[in-house]
């Protein structure tokens, strides 16, 4: 028997992703036939009442599975729900008689998801480990945040580690469940062309952006306590970064691949706080208009103090103090009510040593492979050819490898890879605790300086790219972010 219960069943996560991406495992036959769902928290409810708020959210965030009405019936029948205070521990004995027969079974497994405030991660592990219900093949799921900063994630690691092995946790951030980060390891290290290219010696700079159109909609008060380095940086940009700069691993396994990506984080060069104010920009969005429709300011959201100083925004210029990557920029970016949403690794090559087409040309925008995680995604390799006709007129011209039309596989939606992942047990795409703190420990020099700075935090029009101190960061080094680059 698999059993898989969702503590905080009844959240506003557990509605828009963990439902219906298990939903979605069940309609394309990824569960195992004897599985049962057990939803936990705890308002008192009735497996009834549970079963009817995950058809809810099944219809309201599970369209694309496509599922019949006998196969909700299927799915409702393995679904039951567990009242849990997870500081009641008198609570998990129920939860301990519905699992039933785990452990004396030899192919029983349960996998905890918890996706709960990082408040109660302890004190749910501690009471599940009291009852037995983590021995064997158990493993838990911990959402993010984990920790606030360096000294608080390592505590948080250190009482899990109390409970679980290490090779029980699974930290998830969603962006290493999307396809085309694991895309990534495919293109870099099943190619042969890209790997000689990948290094200082070719690379002018790595821009990684991603940026949301929305702003703070319910989770004002989670947001403001949180900020973007925190919410945003610390966790998906650095993940990308250590994907993209990592050495080939030796093979393919979860403790090879992290083995890489923990050496890049930790060599990613530590700011003074004289570097953090050149190296850094933070903004907050004032009102403006995205896509056309006037939007509110941060100060104005729900849940925001009218005075936070909070950032919605981040620039970074970031370094890698190894032999790969020394001297070339990484360009990081993320923000709130931006202009477009997207989310983007470009890979600028250094510009050609002498352009034997004349000055007509103008200055030539050197190559560029462009991988795109969304809205949709893509690799695209910027070549420069010649345009049809008379002469000799350069333009850019791309190299598209277009997934869909490539390949007729389901896609599969990040929490439904994750939640699959560590079903099955496989920890590669999910972050390991020297990963998380090294992670931690780029960031918290960022933090401190900021902390005592008043100065700093820069404004932008909602819709817009962020504050123009963003753009002066790559403006003084003579490049720009992708959208502002103008090819004269
Ligand atoms: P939420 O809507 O506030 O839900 C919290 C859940 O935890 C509810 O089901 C709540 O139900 C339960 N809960 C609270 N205290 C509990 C306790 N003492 N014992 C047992 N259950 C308890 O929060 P959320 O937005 O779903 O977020 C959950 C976690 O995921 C947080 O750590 C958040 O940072 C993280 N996260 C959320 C998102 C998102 O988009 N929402 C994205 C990434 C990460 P009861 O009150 O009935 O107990």
């Amino acid at each position: 028997m698999t059993t898989f219960v969702l503590f905080g069943g009844t959240g506003d996560l557990a509605k828009r992703k963990i439902i219906p991406a298990l939903y979605s495992a069940f309609v394309n036959g990824r569960l195992a036939t004897d599985f049962q769902f057990i939803g936990a928290a705890r308002e008192a409810l009735s497996d009834e009442v549970f079963r009817a708020r995950v058809t809810n959210a099944i219809e309201t965030y599970a369209k694309l599975a496509n599922g019949t009405p006998e196969q909700l019936a299927a799915f409702l029948a393995l679904t039951s729900y567990s009242k849990i205070d997870a500081r009641a521990p008198a609570d998990f004995d129920a939860l301990k008689s519905r699992i039933g027969t785990i452990g004396n079974e030899s192919n029983a497994s349960s996998l905890f998801y918890l996706a709960v405030g990082p408040d109660i991660f302890i004190p749910v592990v501690e009471q599940l480990s009291k009852h037995g219900l983590v021995e064997g093949n158990a493993r838990v799921v911990v959402e993010k945040p984990l920790g606030r900063d360096a000294k608080s994630a390592k505590e948080i690691n250190q009482a899990l580690r109390s409970y679980l092995r290490e090779n029980q946790i699974y930290r998830i951030d969603h962006y290493l469940g999307k396809e085309m980060v694991q895309n990534l390891l495919a293109l870099r290290f099943a190619n042969s062309f890209l790997e000689p290219l990948w290094n200082r010696k070719w690379i002018q700079d790595v821009q990684i952006s991603i940026a949301e159109q929305v702003g703070v909609e319910t989770r004002g008060d989670f947001y403001d306590k949180t900020g973007a380095l925190r919410d945003m940086v610390q966790n998906h940009l650095l993940q990308l970064v250590s994907i993209v700069a990592m050495e080939p691993p030796v093979n393919a396994n979860p403790d090879a691949i992290r083995d890489e990506k923990v050496k890049v984080l930790r060599a990613l060069h530590k700011f003074t706080p004289d570097e953090v104010s050149k190296k850094t920009v933070r903004g907050q969005y004032r009102a403006g208009a995205v896509d056309g429709k006037p939007v509110i300011s941060y100060q104005n959201e729900a849940g925001v103090p009218p005075s936070s100083r909070a950032e919605t925004f981040v620039a970074i210029r970031a370094e890698i103090d190894n032999w790969r990557w020394g001297g070339v920029p990484f360009y990081l970016r993320t923000g709130k009510r931006m202009a477009s949403r997207c989310a983007e690794i470009t890979i600028n090559f250094k510009p050609i040593p002498y352009s034997i087409f004349g000055k007509g040309q103008g200055p030539l925008r050197s190559n560029r492979l462009v991988i795109t995680l969304q809205p949709e995604e893509s690799v695209q390799l910027f070549m420069k050819a010649k345009e049809p006709g008379e002469g000799i007129r350069l333009s850019d011209v791309a190299l598209n490898l277009d997934f869909a039309e490539a390949s007729s596989s389901r896609r599969v939606e990040s929490y439904e890879r994750l939640l699959l992942d560590a079903l099955h047990g496989d920890l590669t795409l999910f972050v390991r605790d020297d990963e998380l703190g090294a992670a931690w420990e780029w960031i918290d020099p960022i933090m401190h300086a900021w902390e005592n700075d008043s100065e700093g935090l820069k404004s932008y029009i909602a819709g817009s790219w962020g504050p123009a101190a963003a753009s002066y960061l790559l403006a003084q080094h003579g490049t720009a972010w992708g959208e502002e680059y103008v090819e004269s």
